[in-house]
């Protein structure tokens, strides 16, 4: 009886080897940056305009509590990167964040963009939002993503000096991978813009993108989940509480996941423990 042809068929070449024999990773993160961001890039502007403040505070005042419920409801753990100044001025909505078992990372002070920083302003920055997160969280965090994923030549080399042992906002690679620092290897767990919900829809005046479809939105994501998990990736979603706390974006993430389900072989998550398994192969 002749086989059936499928049977010559080899199965692809594995790509990147995920712990248990899974196809491949899936994180959600949330950057938590609340006002931080428009505090420092708008100072003046910040000192007046409450209409600016308040959209920001939706993420405090009702986005996180929505993506904690969702995320209690789906039995997952996720990534959460917090600018210090965040941690001082919404210390409840942390510990709760914290206390749900989510994984805490640094993300700035008051969400500096490092490329307006020399090295010596970089330092001061990471020492202080080191020194807020153990103050305020008890948390010493093991990954950094940098705010707006601005990221500096000296930077990953000012992160292994600092003790951490991941950054998360590179987009070289869709796996982990090392990036060389004179300090060590520093382990990248990548990120990427489609993977974004800022420039999907966060509404800018003047901007060109249009506030899109959650129905689009998801069938974007899905498709790059999909064509992700063929490839043996790491699908790395960064969300923003203020931006995907709104209700029908919840929806779309539990939505998402959902399809994400229906796939087998994925490893459900955190950027810290995806940093982890990297640092452990590497080290043989
Ligand atoms: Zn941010």
């Amino acid at each position: 009886m002749p086989r059936p042809r499928t049977a010559n068929r080899k199965p692809p070449p594995v790509r990147y080897r995920w712990p248990d024999g899974k196809r491949s990773a899936a994180v959600l993160s949330f950057d938590f940056d609340a006002e931080s961001g428009f505090l420092f890039r708008e100072p003046e502007k910040a000192k007046r305009s409450l209409a600016d403040l308040e959209e920001r505070r939706f993420g405090p005042r009702v986005g996180v509590d929505r993506i904690l419920r969702l995320l209690d409801r789906l039995r997952l753990r996720a990534s959460f990167f917090i600018p210090g100044w965040t941690a001082v001025n919404h210390l409840p909505q942390c510990k709760r964040i914290r206390d749900a078992g989510h994984e805490i990372g640094a993300h700035g002070n008051v969400h500096e963009a490092v490329g307006m920083l020399d090295a010596a302003q970089e330092k001061a920055v990471l020492e202080e939002q080191l020194a807020i997160l153990r103050a305020e969280l008890g948390v010493k965090p093991a990954g950094y993503r940098s705010p707006s994923w601005d990221v500096n030549v000296w930077t990953p080399a000012l992160l292994k000096t600092h003790g951490f042992l991941y950054d998360s906002s590179l987009m070289g690679n869709d796996v982990p991978y090392d990036v060389q620092t004179p300090a060590g290897r520093l382990v990248e767990v990548p990120v990427q813009w489609l993977l974004d919900d800022a420039p999907l829809f966060r509404h800018v005046y003047g901007a060109t993108n249009a506030i899109a479809d959650p129905g689009r939105v998801l069938q974007m994501w899905s498709k790059e989940f999909a064509a992700m998990h063929g490839e043996n990736g790491c699908f790395v979603l960064t969300c923003h509480p203020f931006i995907s706390g709104r209700a029908s974006r919840v929806v779309l993430l539990g939505d998402l996941v959902a399809f994400m389900r229906r796939a087998r072989g994925v490893w459900f998550t955190t950027c810290e423990d995806v940093a982890r398994w990297h640092a452990k192969q590497a080290r043989g």
